[in-house]
């Protein structure tokens, strides 16, 4: 692969035996749900649909600022 994604190590899967989202103990992941998983270590990370949203969407406006390649506050100073 020539071209690094930033995105790579994530995905969408099903889960295979109920479990708590990763980003809330409260929200649970029935078998059978669609959940994000996310790449953490060795391991993955699954959250529910909600959360997932929730992610995306801030990578989203991340990905939309780092695309304009400017230097931001933080790393200036
Ligand atoms: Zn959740």
């Amino acid at each position: 692969m020539a071209i690094k994604s930033l995105v790579g190590q994530v995905g969408v899967d099903v889960a295979g035996k109920a479990h708590n989202c990763q980003a809330n103990s409260k929200h649970r992941i029935e078998k059978g749900d669609t959940r994000l998983k996310v790449r953490n270590g060795r391991s993955w990370s699954h959250y529910c649909c909600a959360c997932a949203k929730t992610i995306i969407s801030k990578d989203i406006l991340k990905l939309t600022e780092l695309k304009k390649l400017e230097v931001s506050q933080a790393s200036t100073s």
